[in-house]
């Protein structure tokens, strides 16, 4: 259950800081999305803790 989504984590483009999206998971993700500003290829890894 989401409490409050201010909890959740934030995704920014590590080139222009543009905030990408916003995501709260449990378990790990790989994720590559490009920016809409500067097209750069981003990529989010989080493995499961
Ligand atoms: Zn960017």
């Amino acid at each position: 259950m989401i409490k409050d989504f201010s909890e959740m984590d934030q995704f920014r483009c590590p080139k222009c800081n543009k905030l990408l999206f916003k995501y709260k998971l449990r378990g790990s993700i790989q994720i590559q999305i490009k920016c809409t500003r500067c097209s750069t290829i981003a990529t989010l890894i989080v493995d499961s803790k």
